[in-house]
């Protein structure tokens, strides 16, 4: 058995980016014990990662509200909502900010629009974190998770300007499905691709992987939207697919595969990808 990686997997820029700043404050605080350094929610979506970090200290919580006074609150490579930073800002926490900065571009679009009177259409994950920070950040704002919801929503009449963009993660078909429906009921609406291109570009890698293998492992934590797109890619090639958090999930089913695709969202750590690889490769001594 052979496993073969896909050319483009793993960490993007923009999460690398928050656990690197994580790290540093690690080290800055190793001789300041009361120093903490929290996070609202996970910092990423990968448990074991987080499991790593917060055996170097990071802590999570739930709500803005259980903050720590005195704490350093790392914001995540998703942004967080205009009100969290409002309520972390008016009370005694330092902020360290870990957005990523093509969302923080993708924010700034959406507020620098908003300033001009534009309605924000963003296309998205209405759930999400990242579009949960970015719409809160739009004057007047509507969130369009779908094609079928595109089709179903019609563009409040008073609205003279419109602006479509998009969650970074999001599957760029599905954006460009949704700004083409949009178009018929609105001709002038202004359409900004803001799908992240480490996105794209793992997307594409995992289709050139597809051609040469038998069977494929999408690795990443359970809600990961980018890792979840992959997934969907994978399946929709009719191979056999398997989505793997971590090594435990490997089956082993993939003991009768000749070539395993290997790829991965952007929030899996190098250090968990060779952990699962070398678990794949155990199924075929098994
Ligand atoms: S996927 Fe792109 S936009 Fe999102 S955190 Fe990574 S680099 Fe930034």
């Amino acid at each position: 058995m052979e496993v073969v990686r896909a050319e483009v997997l793993g960490f993007c820029g923009g999460v690398k980016r928050a656990i690197i700043l994580a790290e540093q404050e690690f080290r800055k605080n190793a001789n300041r014990p009361k120093a903490r350094l929290e996070t609202i929610g996970d910092l990423i979506h990968n448990k074991r990662e987080i499991a790593r970090l917060e055996g170097l200290g990071l802590h999570s919580v739930d709500r803005v509200g259980d903050v720590s006074e005195g704490s350093t609150v790392l914001i995540r490579a998703h942004g967080a909502e205009k009100s969290d930073y409002e309520a972390l800002r008016s009370r005694k926490v330092e902020i360290l900010e870990g957005i990523c900065p093509l969302v923080r571009d993708i924010r700034n679009k959406i507020i620098e629009y908003s300033e001009q009177g534009y309605f924000i259409l963003l296309t998205g994950d209405a759930e999400h974190s990242e579009v949960r920070g970015l719409i809160s950040f739009a004057g007047e704002g509507k969130v369009i998770e779908s094609p079928a919801e595109a089709h179903e929503y019609d563009i409040p009449e008073e609205k003279e300007k419109v602006v479509l963009l998009s969650q970074s993660t999001w599957k760029r078909e599905t954006f460009l499905q949704v700004a083409e429906i949009m178009r018929t009921k609105r001709a002038d609406i202004l359409v900004e691709d803001t799908v992240c291109q480490a996105t794209l570009d793992r997307q594409e890698a995992l289709r050139r992987l597809i051609e040469q293998v038998d069977a494929v492992v999408v690795i990443g934590g359970r809600h990961s939207a980018n890792t979840q797109e992959l997934f969907l890619i994978a399946r929709e090639s009719g191979l056999p697919v398997w989505y793997c958090a971590d090594e435990e999930d490997v089956p082993p089913a993939l003991g009768q595969y000749e070539r395993i695709g290997l790829s991965a969202g952007a929030s899996s750590p190098d250090w968990l990808i060779d952990k699962i690889e070398e678990k794949i490769l155990m199924q075929a001594d098994a």
